[in-house]
């Protein structure tokens, strides 16, 4: 038989499995796209982008 609850980690309640945040308390279960994790990559490429673009206005 299949799990359909799972523990929420702030509140300790069970809560639906397929939930994105906890029905309970509103914490938001890590899934595969977290918000930080977009941020995370678009900070991180910004990063990588901008020495790029300095390096490019320097040669031309
Ligand atoms: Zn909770």
């Amino acid at each position: 038989m299949a799990e359909k609850t799972r523990e929420c980690p702030s509140c300790a309640l069970e809560g639906p499995s397929d939930a994105s945040e906890c029905p309970y308390c509103g914490y938001e279960f890590p899934g595969p796209h977290p918000r930080w994790q977009v941020w995370t990559a678009f900070a991180v490429a910004a990063l990588l982008v901008w020495p790029l673009l300095r390096l490019i206005d320097h040669l031309f």
